[in-house]
């Protein structure tokens, strides 16, 4: 399912941020944020692609001047509105979003950082977001560190009652710009981290998913039985996801965002659009000799059988891999 990014501009600076790239090769004189035709332009290929959601990203997409009207639009032609946003929104939004929010058709999806990565706004901000609209909002968590600490993402489920659901995204390395991400070395401590999260969270009913670019021989077999009781959802995959940016540009994913953008109305469809991606990525990765990101993976059985794609692709562009 693409994403459609509602502007560029965000109102934090986090270490990992993987819209670094696209906010820098904006034109200046560009479009800031998405205007009404492009919106309908977006909106109307996802309905011909019978997706029943529309994914809204940033930046920050509640910095959209008319991000509430956005919400009423999307809503009013049956879709829901799913939307990946760091709950820092003023008031006023607040309030108004919740005069028009349909809890059938909205899937907030708050990324929240552990408190030594935090300002004391974001805390403030995200606390009066989960109070209003916590219940229809789970939360989302970036591994950039080798040591996160995640049981406060529990307690805030608990707290404001929130959707009992975690997504939990690998910071991965973002093709010709530097930012903060973690190293094939650190998975198999981050695994072991998250089947033990994935315990206490099971213990307190909150589910777990597993965003792309896992890496499937780095969980222990006890491991991925400790998940899967959990009824984590788990992936070891890495594929086109396509994001469109305000200007109808689009790109395969964020950490390779700087690989030959399309134009969006250049493709009949989102599938077209895909599948140029799909074999793109895997030409420009086939002559990097890349087949993972360990030396293993070029003859792993669980790669042939597709059930794990080697880990991010962005690695296959790092001098390091
Ligand atoms: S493809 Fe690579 S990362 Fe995935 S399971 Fe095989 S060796 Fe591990």
């Amino acid at each position: 399912m693409p994403n459609l990014l509602l502007t560029y501009k965000c109102n934090r600076s986090c270490p990992y941020c993987f819209a670094q790239e696209r906010q820098k090769a904006q034109n200046p004189d560009g479009d800031m944020f998405l205007s009404w035709p492009n919106l309908v332009t977006v909106v109307n290929y996802i309905v011909e692609d019978k997706q029943d959601a529309v994914p809204l990203l940033g930046g920050e997409p509640t910095l959209h001047p008319e991000f509430v009207d956005i919400y009423r639009y999307i809503t009013a032609r049956n879709l829901i509105v799913k939307m990946f946003s760091n709950g820092c929104m003023s008031h006023e939004k607040i309030e108004a979003l919740l005069k028009v929010v349909d809890p059938d058709r909205s899937r907030f999806i708050i990324n929240v950082n552990e408190e030594r990565d935090r300002q004391s706004f974001e805390t403030k901000m995200q606390a009066e977001f989960f109070r209003e609209l916590g219940m229809v909002s789970g939360l989302s968590f970036n591994l950039f560190r080798p040591d996160p600490e995640m049981d406060f993402l529990l307690d805030l489920i608990g707290e404001y009652q929130l959707r009992p659901r975690i997504r939990l995204g690998l910071a991965h390395p973002i093709a010709g710009e530097p930012n903060s991400f973690l190293r094939p070395a650190d998975y198999p401590d981050i695994a072991a981290r998250v089947a033990d999260f994935a315990r206490r969270a099971n213990q307190r009913d909150v589910f777990l998913s597993l965003d792309c670019g896992f890496t499937l021989c780095d969980f222990t077999d006890e491991q991925l039985g400790i998940l899967t009781r959990a009824g984590a959802a788990l992936k070891f995959n890495c594929g086109p996801i396509i994001d469109i940016g305000p200007d109808l540009s689009t790109w395969a994913c964020f950490p390779l965002s700087s690989l030959q953008p399309q134009p969006l109305e250049e493709y009949p469809s989102l599938k077209a659009l895909k599948a140029f991606y799909g074999t793109y990525i895997n030409q420009e990765t086939e002559k990097r000799r890349f087949a993972g990101v360990y030396k293993k993976c070029a003859t792993c059985r669980h790669l042939k059988r597709k059930q794990c794609s080697g880990g991010c692709r962005s690695y296959a562009f790092e001098e390091k891999s």
